[in-house]
């Protein structure tokens, strides 16, 4: 498997929740790398901003900042490896994350099956894009599926980002929640506009404000938490930004 990497070691990490349903849930977060969609705000862009690639991210202008060497922020790990060191923590709640995780199916599987083997209590949480539909055993296994289409504020073309056939099938296998991150107003029609296209039911529609510090999110959040209690939909904070800051590892 594909793993961030964080220094000598994989970037999987015990921490709270930050955003979606379970906010506020203790969990252990394995974060994969490789990405197929290159959202210009992504803050996980450690995971596909490469040296030698063409994408573009809103950091690019910043001092100081710099594509990521491929061979340095990827790790390679066999399924037993990343299970053991996601066993080193007394917590059977587990969040997949990336990148999009779904590039590596085959890789989750394996983990999965892993981990299930000492037959504790385990829960499994999957991060994903909503551009990609995860086979039965994994449809299975996973039991909560946070989904979080991408909006033009992404900068990536719509045939790249929106996929009603991946929306409709997740929809179906009913462990779907749908996260949208919004920046402005302008954003919210279009949103609503995708959530009566792929007829996602309102109670499954959680919407987040977009921002990597608290200043950030706190210029979106008090008018999108009115906008989410006037349309009857899910407010999420950024719990760990407002907890930990912008940082990796928490
Ligand atoms: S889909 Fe997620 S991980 Fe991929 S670039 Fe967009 S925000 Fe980042």
């Amino acid at each position: 498997m594909k793993l961030a990497r964080m220094g000598d070691v994989a970037e999987i990490f015990f921490t709270l929740q930050g955003e979606g349903v379970s906010v506020g849930m203790p969990a252990v977060f394995v974060r994969l790398s490789l990405c197929n969609l290159h959202c210009v705000w992504c803050d996980t862009d450690h995971t596909w901003n490469f040296v030698g690639t063409p994408w573009v991210h809103e950091k690019d202008g910043l001092p100081g900042y710099q594509k990521h060497c491929k061979e340095e922020a990827i790790i390679e790990m066999g399924a037993a490896e990343v299970a053991e060191e996601v066993r080193k923590y007394e917590c059977r709640h587990v969040v997949l994350t990336g990148g999009e995780p779904l590039l590596q199916e085959e890789g989750l599987g394996e983990l999965i099956a892993e981990l299930l083997k000492d037959g504790r209590d385990w829960f499994f949480e999957m991060e994903t894009n909503g551009t990609r539909l995860p086979g039965d055993a994994l449809m299975a296994a996973v039991g909560q599926f946070n989904v979080s289409p991408k909006l033009g504020n992404s900068g990536v073309a719509v045939n790249l980002r929106e996929k009603p056939e991946v929306i409709r099938g997740l929809m179906e296998g009913g462990k779907a929640w749908f996260k949208f991150v919004v920046e402005k107003e302008s954003d919210l029609a279009e949103v609503m506009a995708l959530v009566e296209r792929s007829q996602i039911p309102m109670d499954r529609v959680i919407l987040m404000p977009e921002g990597r510090n608290v200043a950030e999110i706190d210029r979106v959040a008090p008018w999108l938490a009115e906008k989410c209690r006037d349309f009857g939909v899910r407010f999420s904070d950024r719990l760990h930004v407002r907890l930990w800051g912008d940082k990796r590892g928490v």
